[in-house]
């Protein structure tokens, strides 16, 4: 059910109950909408001041694209403090880790896209993060 505003030609307002907005035009079009003051059967729809916003615009890819700028700089902080840097030899690290041959550890680095694929087909758990390009650090 949706509930729309009317006004009749005689300019009262009054609301009225519809399955879908259809039904509200079909019984427009029939004459089957009156103003329950005057039963003036010319009635239209007050457009409402109301809109629907989507707060998220996004959320089918997570931790991908989507991340605004300062949490990206938040990130990148947490990880430079909190991840040793591999830098090339991610992959071979995150493996040597996977297997138990290095310690476990956090590390960051960087990764072909035939690396990831090694590292998926691995089972390894790895999250990739978008560095911003405009980074000067
Ligand atoms: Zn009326």
């Amino acid at each position: 059910m949706i509930a729309y505003d009317l006004k009749c030609g005689k300019g009262h307002t009054f609301e009225g109950w519809f399955d879908n907005s259809e039904s509200y035009e079909k019984q427009k079009n029939t004459a089957l909408i009156s103003c329950p003051i005057c039963n003036d059967t010319n009635v239209s729809k007050i457009l409402s001041t109301f809109s629907i916003k989507h707060s998220h615009p996004s959320t089918d890819n997570p931790g991908s694209k989507n991340i605004p700028a300062l949490h990206q700089k938040q990130i990148m902080n947490y990880l430079e403090k909190n991840f040793e840097d591999v830098g090339s030899n991610f992959a071979t690290e995150a493996l040597k880790i996977h297997y138990g041959v290095c310690e476990p550890r956090n590390i960051r680095g960087v990764s072909s896209d035939e690396e990831e694929k090694t590292l998926r087909k691995e089972g390894v758990n790895f999250i990739k993060i978008p560095i911003p390009v405009s980074s000067q650090d």
